[in-house]
């Protein structure tokens, strides 16, 4: 029944560009003969249909027009003035009165047709304007429920709040990793209440939170990590990203923020740390008797004068100095990540430190080590930690280069600062990879490249040194081509140095 009604009704047909021909016509076609039928059969006065022909085709017109635009209106229309010729026509209408008829007849087609056409033309507009409307809100539902299908697959949690705080969209993930409905309003007052965000163990006020910070201020945070209580008392690691969303004006109309667990990957480093500082205490106390044992069967073995002896002694004694200093490196990174490695630091000329550990590093290779510039410069720093990084640069350079290449040293002065590099010409290293070869245990893994022995703590130790001594460490070079590794450190203020003389 509905679609019926609305197969006849102009208003349901809105934006529907469906024009039929046929039913404007045969409509016209009926009317005129329910009005012939009227005049000559029912009244029985041939001019009985007058006026009644003109108020029912011209609404029969604006009908038609408004249903079938522009063609359904000209048909109606062409149908009409047929029928009033007909009617001239058959009314045998002669001089003056044939010739005012005519004249009226012209006259009302001309007002019919515009009638049409502009009726028609309103119409099509609509049904234009309407068409165009719909498919952006398809469109728009489309995009929306692909949005809402994409933030539920993510394996994080995605909030979206405007800019009263009322959240516009957020996934099931946030509620897994909250532990409960999220309260929005989000309240961003100061004070601490109910608030179960921490960073590093201190309570964070509302304002604080990236998801805040980012639509107050237009902050865009990356990797941001935070504690967070939740209410059945559990703690978890949050890695929290956020940014504003602007509109084509700049101006910040909501903030989104994502974030993930990643409490079982602090609990599985905490627990590798854990691991690290115990393995180097327990395998530091045996390896100093063995060395103490072995010094003192070296004096037995070396009275005996027993060469194959003294040379398998000599073989287990590098072997042990080896296995101290990887324990010794392990020990250092549990230093650093507890926050115990301390300094004594003195004043001591960096060129004669770096000549004293090339000759020592000398003996142990083939490759030349050249120092191609000495500088003569005082530093304040921590001798023996100073010592571990050139060593650590001269080792790794003769690790990563052929046995013919040469290894190039530069000790110079440099925007106030005294800076050391070591330069080879071995297998180099990716631009991508040069942030990162300095971060804890990382080693470079390349297919392409055969495997170098070592647990990736050197340049982290390394670096932390130069860092704790205000200085910095950072490489150059070209993958394939070798490396230039440099490390400066802060010069002795001149009022200082003239003070000592
Ligand atoms: P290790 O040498 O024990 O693996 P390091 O911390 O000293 O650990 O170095 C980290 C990584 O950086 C190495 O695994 C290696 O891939 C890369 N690297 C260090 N020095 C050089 C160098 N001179 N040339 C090329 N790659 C290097």
């Amino acid at each position: 029944m509905e679609k019926i009604l609305n197969y006849f009704n102009p208003l349901a047909r809105l934006g529907i560009k469906r024009y039929s021909t046929l039913f404007p016509l045969l409509s016209a076609v009926a009317l005129a003969s329910l009005l012939e039928f009227l005049s000559f059969v029912v009244f029985k006065d041939p001019n009985a249909s007058g006026l009644a022909a003109i108020v029912l085709f011209v609404g029969l017109i604006i009908y038609f027009s408004f249903r079938d635009g522009i063609k359904g209106g000209v048909i109606a229309t062409l149908v009409t003035i047929s029928y009033y010729a007909y009617i001239i026509y058959t009314r045998h209408h002669q001089g003056d009165q044939l010739r005012a008829s005519i004249q009226t007849v012209i006259g009302l087609a001309i007002i019919y047709l515009i009638l049409a056409l502009v009726i028609g033309w309103l119409k099509q507009t609509i049904d234009t304007l309407m068409e165009t409307e719909m498919e952006a809100r398809r469109l728009a539902e489309e995009g929306q429920m692909r949005l809402e299908t994409i933030l539920e697959q993510l394996p994080v949690g995605v909030l979206l709040v405007d800019l009263k705080h009322k959240l516009i969209q957020g996934n099931k993930q946030v509620e897994k990793v909250l532990g409960q409905k999220i309260k929005i309003p989000l309240t961003a007052d100061d004070t601490y209440e109910n608030v179960h965000a921490y960073q590093e163990d201190k309570p964070m006020a509302a304002k604080e939170w990236p998801l805040l910070r980012a639509l107050k201020r237009g902050e865009n945070i990356v990797g941001e990590e935070i504690k967070y209580l939740r209410d059945d008392n559990k703690e978890l690691h949050l890695r929290v990203n956020a940014a504003p969303i602007r509109n084509r004006k700049k101006e910040i109309i909501a903030a989104v923020s994502t974030f993930y667990d990643v409490t079982q990957e602090k609990e599985l480093e905490k627990r590798k740390d854990d691991f690290i500082n115990m393995a180097s205490h327990e395998l530091k106390t045996p390896l100093t008797s063995m060395k103490l044992y072995l010094d003192s069967l070296f004096n037995r073995v070396n009275k005996s004068e027993d060469e194959k002896a003294i040379k398998t002694l000599n073989s287990i004694k590098n072997q042990t100095l080896r296995l101290q200093e990887l324990v010794n490196d392990l020990l250092d990174v549990s230093r650093i990540q507890t926050g115990k490695l301390h300094f004594h630091k003195e004043e001591f000329r960096l060129d004669q430190l770096v000549i004293e550990t090339v000759e020592m590093l000398q003996d142990t290779t083939p490759q030349a080590i050249l120092i191609v510039k000495k500088t003569p410069i005082k530093i304040m720093a921590d001798r023996f930690r100073i010592y571990q990084v050139i060593t650590n640069l001269i080792t790794n350079a003769i690790k990563y280069s052929s046995k013919n290449a040469d290894i190039k040293i530069r000790i110079q002065r440099q925007k106030g600062a005294a800076v050391v590099s070591v330069q080879d010409f071995g297998i180099g290293i990716a631009k991508s990879q040069r942030k990162m070869i300095f971060e804890r245990l990382y080693q470079v893994t390349d297919a392409t490249e055969k495997t170098f022995p070592g647990l990736g703590m050197g340049l982290y130790i390394s670096k932390e040194i130069v860092k704790r001594h205000k200085g910095k460490i950072w490489v150059e070079g070209e993958k394939g081509k070798g490396s230039i590794f440099y490390f400066s450190l802060p010069l002795i203020p001149p009022s200082r140095a003239v003070k000592k003389k």
